[in-house]
Parts: C-alpha cells; structure tokens; sequence
C-alpha cells in the first residue's frame, strides 16, 4: 500500500443536493475517525465495513451532519482502506471537508488516483479503466453502454483467454526447443501452425468491431447531397427537429456545409449539408464545392437527395466520392403526388414529415450496422491497434512453422502476447498509463 493517504472531493463542482469526499490510504480510516462524531452510542472502530453511519463531520471552520462508510481493504474500489463521507452539497461544505481531511494528513489526490490505484492493486485492468472514462465522458448512450462493456472487462476476459492459448502453446513451444530433436520440433510446429490460426482468427473477430466502436464513438457522418432546391436544408431541419440551415429557394444557396447531431437508437449521428457538388464558375461557391467534396469523402453514409420521378442522372462525380460507401436514395417532396423512381429507398417529405421515421431506420442500419450493440465494446484506437499487431507478429508465428527455427517463431508469440498485454494494462508502459488517467477528473 502506498505511503500516502489521498483525498478528494468525488462529486461534481456547483451546488447539488449532497457531496461525496473520500480519502484512500492507510490513514484513511484514522483520519475519518478523528473528524466525525457518529450519532448514537456507537465507536467509529466500530464501525461495520459497507454500512453507512451518520454523525457530525468536523470541517475546517464549520461541522455539517451526514454519513460516513468505510471500505476496508482489499475490498474497497481502490483496494486499499477508503473512508467516504457523504455530506450536503455544495462546493463550500465538501471543501472544507476536504481541507479537514488534509490538515489530518490526507494529501489531495490527482487526476485519476484512485482509479490508478485500483489498478496499480489489480482491482481492474487498464482497458476497464478506459472503459469508466468513456462512461464518464460519453455523450451518448452507445457510449456509456460501450464503457459498460469495458469497464465490465468484456475485452480484457477475451484478450486473456487469447494470451492463455498463446502461454501455453508457448510452453510446449519451448519445451521442444530445449530437446534438439529434429522431429520433435517438425511435429510441435505442425501442431502449431492451426492452434496458432486460431487464436489469430479470435482476434480477427474482435478487430473488426472497431468499424462500428468507432462510430459509437465519434459518431455516423452522413452528407446529405443532392442538386439544389432538391430539400436537403429542409431535410436537414426536419431531422433536427428546429429551423437551423436556411431555406431557400435560390439555387445554389446553401454555401457552407451545416452541422448538426441526431440520436438514433442511442448512436449519434452527425448530418452534413451539402453544396452541389458540380462545376461552377464563381469563386464562392468554389470554396463551397470543395468543403462538401471533403465531407463526401469523410463520410460514413451518403444520403443523395433527389425530387425528380424521372430519377436524376447519375453525377459521375459524386459517385467517383461515393465510392463503396453505403448511399441512401432518397425521394423527397412526396407530398406533391409524384411517384418515387426505381430503387429510391424512401419516399419522404420534409414538408410534412412523411417518411422520417423510415430515413431514420435506414440511417441506422445502413450507416452503423445491423450488429449487435452488446458487441460494439471495441471503441478505443488504441485497443484496436493493439490487437492488429499482435494479429501480426501471430502470422509471422504462424508462417514461421516449420520453416524457421521453433526459437524464432516463440519469439513472435512473445511479441503476440506482450502486445495484448498493453491492452489489459499488464505490459503497458508508463507514458501510456500516464496517459490514460490523466483523462480522469480529481475524486476519481
Ligand atoms: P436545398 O437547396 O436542397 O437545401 O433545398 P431547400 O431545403 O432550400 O428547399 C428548396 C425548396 O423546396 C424550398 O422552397 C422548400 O420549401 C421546398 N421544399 C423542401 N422540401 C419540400 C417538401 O418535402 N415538399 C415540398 N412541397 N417542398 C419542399
């Protein structure tokens, strides 16, 4: 256990209805213990583990009542000795709590400290603490339900079970190393070779959750585009639900690309407006074009908007940017009594509203995908560059049995398995732990 008792307050700054200060360390108890007075007859030695008892807390220059709890180690969040007190809110009464806390010995805890500590102990891995982090700075509910997942050591169980395969292979690996027997090694390598496309296999599969975590986690981008006067502003407000592009009926008016962020199915999905993508002759609107080509090309999903029943020409163009991104058709102004050309996926009208909810599934399904959301864990680009060299250092593994010496294919193995281990935290280095729970608030 570290020297030093750390204490903070744990709840958010501004006036609230109650506050949390918390102390770890050794003396955590000893100091929680000479400023709070518990009500009743009872002895704060006493106090039971996990039980909250009230009484009165001596603060530097005031006393507030509330509760206090104690968390006995290695049972604690932190696993070392936590004592909390849950006080009233506001900034004042928590603080001079704290400070009580401090002229007792406490020292104020940095960014993430008692996550660090959790960790340090082996209370959680390092993924899992990214895992909280994303909880606590998510903005929306993929977000905080993919921390859960995290946090919840859904990627660390996996990327252990993969470097329990490897250990063990390795093991043999070794043992048939130490015995020159040119048999023994050919066999062990023919054995290898499938055990260790397995394992690579296992992280193939959970690389590619990344296609969607990333998405859950910075967002779907979709441009809207289309010809002018076609309704892609009107759209764009229809979905937002309030007056933010301008309308107008002027072609070619609708310069600047427009941002705005929609939730579907608790993913967040950032519309883009478009300029037409065509060529123009002035320079302003030059300007325009190149922005909503950039858009098009950084886009998840393209959403062509079009109010012809012939069916627009195609703008090769366009679709040179579109590429092999996922590209919604989209019929607008139906409630003039056109009929939607072949393959418009929706009918709809920013007018009315018709046809919203049905973009909107489509959004979904098109631009994040019809996986299952309990899989979309793996949203952190680190994990995801993680996995993809221990993928390859595995098929140089992989590739090297039987042709290069068994010592040499373990060698590779080593470098898989040290490689999932800066994911769980085991063989990540200091910069990159540092990193991490300097992303923390204090109190965490
Ligand atoms: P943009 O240039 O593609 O952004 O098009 P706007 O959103 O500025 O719309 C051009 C014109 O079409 C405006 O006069 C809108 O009021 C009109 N408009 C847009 N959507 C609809 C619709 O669904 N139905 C009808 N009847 N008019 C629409």
């Amino acid at each position: 256990m570290p020297e030093e008792t750390i204490a903070a307050i744990a709840t958010p700054p501004g006036k609230g209805g109650v506050a949390i200060v918390r102390m770890s360390g050794k003396d955590a108890f000893a100091i929680a213990e000479k400023m709070f007075s518990p009500a009743g007859k009872r002895a704060v030695r006493d106090f039971a583990p996990y039980r909250l008892y009230p009484g009165q807390i001596a603060a530097e220059g005031f006393s507030d009542y509330g509760l206090c709890v104690f968390f006995r180690a290695p049972h604690s969040y932190t696993g070392e000795d936590v004592a909390e007190f849950q006080c009233h809110g506001g900034e004042n009464v928590a603080r001079g709590i704290l400070k009580r806390c401090f002229a007792l010995g406490a020292r104020g805890a940095e960014r993430g400290e008692f996550t660090r500590r959790a960790f340090l102990n082996g209370k959680l891995s390092l993924a899992s603490a990214e895992g909280l982090a994303d909880m606590i700075n998510g903005e929306s509910d993929a977000e905080v339900r993919a921390g859960y997942l995290l946090y919840s050591e859904t990627l660390t169980g996996k990327v252990r079970a993969c470097q329990d395969e490897l250990k063990e292979l390795l093991a043999g690996a070794d043992a048939a190393a130490d015995y020159p027997e040119e048999d023994l090694e050919e066999r062990t390598a023919e054995e290898l070779r499938p055990a260790l496309g397995k394992i690579r296999a296992e992280i193939s599969a959970l690389a590619s959750g990344y296609g969607q975590g990333k998405k859950v986690k910075s967002g779907v981008t979709v441009a809207l585009c289309g010809k002018p006067n076609t309704g892609k502003s009107s759209l764009l407000n229809r979905l937002l639900g309030y007056e933010k592009a301008i309308v107008s009926d002027v072609a070619g008016t609708t310069r600047d690309a427009v941002e705005g962020t929609i939730e579907i199915g608790g993913v967040r999905f950032n519309l883009y407006d478009t300029a037409g993508i065509r060529e123009s002759g002035d320079k302003i609107e030059a300007i325009g074009i190149e922005r909503a080509e950039n858009i098009v090309r950084s886009a998840d999903i393209v959403v062509l908007v079009s109010d012809e029943t012939e069916g627009a020409g195609e703008d090769a163009r366009l679709f040179s940017l579109i590429g092999d991104k996922p590209l919604v058709r989209l019929f607008n102004k139906a409630d003039l009594g056109g009929e939607a050309p072949p393959g418009t996926d929706a009918a709809v009208s920013a007018l009315t509203g018709e046809g919203m909810e049905k973009l909107r599934e489509i959004l979904y399904e098109k631009g994040f995908g019809a996986r299952s959301e309990d899989a979309a864990f793996l949203v952190e680009e680190r994990h995801f560059k993680a996995l993809v060299k221990a993928r390859e250092a595995l098929l140089r593994a992989e590739e090297g049995c039987g042709v290069r010496p068994l010592e040499l294919v373990a060698a590779d193995m080593t470098e898989a398995w040290e490689t999932l281990g800066e994911i769980t935290g085991e063989t990540a280095s200091e910069a990159v732990i540092e990193e991490i729970f300097s992303k923390f608030c204090v109190g965490k």
